[in-house]
């Protein structure tokens, strides 16, 4: 079963989240094993501090390197088998994509590093060779969102979590393009109709449609993903 190991310093909120729903489920029904890490439980400081004022200056603290150590050399102690994937969650890192994601769901084990305040001491990041990956182009305040982001889309994509595979190789971006719209009960709903095609029962037609759709949604939002 594939393990990820989330380092924090604010464990109750990702904990919070991998409760609930499907990834909830999951971890309940021994899917996938997702454990949070509460980074300050390794402070040597005697004032459980784990941040300080940077370097030359500049505005906020610095998550220092001997908690975040200590930390994840405890969590390697916990692991056993497969060295585990270290990534540090950062504005600065590749770009979390779906190709990327399914990569990632292959690996057996996954060390994701929370940030908080101005960051994290450069040098723990280079003496553990963490690679770094974002969430997107923007900067938010901690590291929990987008950690809580890649566990998810990870764990979705391990065996027994969805109900079967088309769950999510169906959806968009899983083979390039967008999903095709959506429509459930009732058939008209302010005066707007489901597609006839779609109550036809002529399942040949339903996947022409479908396909089409999928090139056509994808042309207009995305042209980029279409060479448009
Ligand atoms: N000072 C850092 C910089 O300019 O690169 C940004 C620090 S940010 C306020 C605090 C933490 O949030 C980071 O250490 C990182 O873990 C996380 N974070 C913020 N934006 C992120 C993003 N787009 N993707 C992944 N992690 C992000």
């Amino acid at each position: 079963m594939m393990r990820i190991d989330i380092l924090t310093l604010f464990p109750e909120m990702c904990e919070n989240y991998l409760s609930e729903s499907i990834i909830g489920r999951a971890r309940a029904g021994g899917f996938v094993q997702i454990n949070c890490h509460n980074i300050r439980d390794f402070t040597t400081d005697k004032h459980r501090r784990v941040d300080d004022k940077a370097y030359g200056g500049g505005f906020g603290m610095v998550m220092q390197a001997q908690p975040i150590y200590d930390c994840v050399m405890s969590v390697l102690g916990l692991q056993n088998g497969a060295k585990p994937r270290l990534i540090y969650m950062s504005p600065q890192g590749k770009l979390l994509t779906q190709n990327l994601v399914k990569e990632l769901a292959a690996e057996p084990r996954l060390i994701l590093l929370c940030g908080h305040y101005e960051g994290v001491d450069r040098r723990v990041l280079d003496e553990l060779a963490f690679e770094e990956i974002s969430v997107g182009d923007y900067v938010v305040t901690g590291g929990e969102l987008p950690a809580l982001i890649l566990a998810d889309a990870v764990a979705r994509l391990q065996d027994g979590v969805l109900p079967s595979p088309e769950a999510y190789t169906d959806e968009s971006h899983f083979s390039g393009l967008l999903e095709e719209p959506k429509y459930t009960r009732p058939e008209v709903w302010r005066d707007r109709k489901v597609p006839d095609v779609l109550i036809s029962g002529h399942h040949g037609n339903i996947e022409k449609w479908r396909e089409e759709q999928r090139l056509g949604v994808t042309r207009e939002k995305r042209p980029d993903m279409v060479g448009g």
